[in-house]
């Protein structure tokens, strides 16, 4: 896949590594006195012990920059010379480990230095030879959902179409022959469309039109569902041959397929985001970690000074942490420790990078409170696949923790703190934000007429509706039963009044289909201006109170809160 962010990164990483070149030079100066000290038997154990941390940094970074050689040379001289420091044969810090170590020592420094020179000699190939990962980048977030609907001409769609946009989709109608599926265009379609629509009888055809050099991955790249007349097994066998991932049969189920359009734009969207702490001293190669992350469309954020790791996890809350295991005078696993006084950190995933290939040491620091464990130097491809994975499975850890089951929206408390986040931050920020609460009408009535069943389909639009129109900055939960609480970020009462009376349109007019009969149903919402506020919890109140006013005057509505509410009692046996 091409981005455009790409060529940047290239030259970006490029300019890291010749910084990494500048200082191999500095370095193999300092690394040549420590050799030419203990060729004279002339050391001290302080001394050594800052030589030990000074090859332990190279062990970690050169591989990652091009220099495997001085990695691996760097890496045996550290663990010999750990190895002497150890056994120093004087506490006080007199003596040394004795001619013949002291000798053999020598030797080792030399190749290494000689290496060094010869490498940072060699002018740095041009950007195209400087390996980077090809690049997955996240199309689909913070846009509107495109779907595509692929038209024979033949088979009635037009209704699925609409109903499909009345849910906040975008809809593409394309024919077999269209431009846009012919080789060059493909891979555009492929990034910008999240699902597939086609009628049975044509999935062979589009399975070929859209799959061209992505035989096996295409499933996948665009998910692909079929609707089809009764959807007999045979049927269904053809379908799921030719790699189609669901199939409806008419009527269409819409919410339903809306409903799995949705699993499928979290599917391709979660495999590449998450965010993600980097903590090394090492700055280069943190810099370089972040930047090769930042492409695979990873958020990162470097900490070099161990000292502002906590606050810097308040303010970013990653998904993971990447943690040197030796930051100059501090230890990568007492940090851990120390993040795991949180009961917040308590789940926090915890990588250590380091160049610590032996097991002992691996274990003690996993026995400290880490995760796992990666020897520098880490390829680009298998630092982004370890933590793409990881994010993965530590954001579906705190989805079934902070998402509820049924429409897979914030929690209660989850989105109650989030309007007090959004308050903090929109004061820092000056700029409005709104809450919204919104209470589905008559509800009741629909769960005593078409079942409590009907009612959960119910439900489950409304909040795919909401997902969809509000897919950005704002946060959406379940605040109760049939009652939803909305964050709108940057967005003033009137904006907010103007966007909810657009999806309470929508609602309104989607249909719900039990057997031969059919039903529509109504919300209505009540917004606050959270910035008025000197609590969250009071922003909900005014939203609350809002909501009820527009009950009283008639539901199907939107009502902006003010001042005149304020007193009013909320309780429901107020006549309405
Ligand atoms: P109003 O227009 O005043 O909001 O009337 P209403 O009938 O919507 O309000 P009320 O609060 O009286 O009823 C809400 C109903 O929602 C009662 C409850 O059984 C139902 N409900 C709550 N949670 C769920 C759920 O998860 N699924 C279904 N199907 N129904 C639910
Ligand atoms: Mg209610
Ligand atoms: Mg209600």
């Amino acid at each position: 896949m091409n981005s455009p962010l790409q060529d940047p990164l290239a030259d970006r990483l490029h300019a890291l590594k010749q910084r990494f070149v500048e200082r191999l030079k500095v370095e193999l100066v300092s690394l040549e006195a420590y050799g030419q000290k203990l060729e004279q038997q002339d050391v001290e154990l302080e001394s050594m012990r800052n030589c030990v941390q000074r090859l332990h940094q190279l062990a970690g970074s050169a591989g990652t920059f091009g220099f495997p050689e001085v990695g691996e040379l760097a890496r045996e001289l550290e663990k010999r010379l750990k190895t002497e420091v150890e056994h120093w044969p004087d506490n006080a810090g007199a003596g040394h480990p004795g001619a013949e170590a002291c000798t053999g020592l020598a030797v080792q420094f030399r190749a290494l230095v000689a290496r060094m020179k010869t490498e940072s000699a060699e002018p740095v190939p041009d950007r195209d030879q400087a390996a980077t990962t090809v690049i997955d980048e996240a199309s689909l977030h913070g846009q509107q959902v495109r779907l595509l609907v692929v038209s024979d001409g033949l088979s009635e769609l037009d209704d699925l179409v609409k109903e499909l946009s009345r849910y906040g989709f975008n809809v593409l109608v394309l024919g077999l022959s269209d431009d846009r599926f012919s080789e060059t265009n493909r891979a555009a379609l492929l990034d910008n469309v999240a699902t597939a629509i086609c009628w049975h009888g044509m999935v062979e055809r589009v399975a070929r039109q859209v799959s061209g050099h992505h035989a096996d991955a295409w499933p996948y790249l665009m998910p692909l569902v079929c609707i089809g007349e009764t959807g007999q097994f045979e049927q269904r066998y053809r379908v799921a041959s030719a790699g189609a991932r669901a199939f409806f049969p008419e009527p269409v189920d819409v919410p339903e397929l809306v409903e799995r359009v949705e699993t499928f734009v979290e599917e391709k969207t979660s495999r590449v985001r998450g965010r993600v702490m980097i903590i090394d001293d090492d700055r280069e190669l943190a810099e370089h970690y972040s930047l090769v992350l930042a492409a695979a469309g990873i958020e990162p954020r470097v900490v070099n000074d161990p000292a502002q790791l906590l606050e810097a996890l308040h303010g970013f809350e990653p998904d993971l942490v990447l943690m040197d295991i030796e930051l100059g005078h501090y230890s990568g696993v007492t940090l851990a420790g120390m993040i795991r006084f949180h009961a917040r950190w308590l789940s926090l995933p915890i990588i250590y990078l380091s160049a610590e290939d032996d097991l002992e040491s691996q274990l003690q620091a996993l026995s400290g409170g880490a995760d796992e464990f990666l020897v520098k130097p880490i390829s680009d491809d298998y630092l982004i696949r370890s933590v793409q994975m990881r994010c993965q499975r530590a954001r579906q850890l705190s989805e079934l923790m902070n998402r509820d089951s049924l429409t897979r929206l914030l929690k209660h408390s989850i989105i109650k703190q989030e309007v007090e986040r959004e308050r903090l931050r929109s004061m820092r920020g000056d700029y409005p934000s709104c809450a919204v609460l919104l209470d589905i009408d008559h509800f009741k009535q629909v769960n005593d007429t078409w079942g409590h069943a009907q009612g959960d389909v119910v439900i489950r639009a409304l909040a795919n509706l909401l997902r969809n129109r509000l897919r950005e900055s704002d946060a959406i939960g379940r605040y109760g039963g049939e009652e939803f609480l909305v964050v709108l970020s940057n967005c003033d009462a009137p904006a907010a009044e103007h966007l909810v009376g657009r999806i309470l349109q929508n609602f309104s007019e989607l249909e719900f289909a039990v057997g031969e009969q059919a039903f529509q149903v109504t919300f209505s919402a009540g917004i606050a201006l959270i910035n008025q506020f000197a609590e969250g919890d009071q922003a909900i109140e005014a939203a609350d109170r809002a909501l009820y006013a527009r009950k009283r005057a008639g539901r199907n509505g939107v009502m902006i809160y003010d001042q005149s509410m304020a007193g009013r009692s909320l309780s429901p046996a107020d006549g309405f």
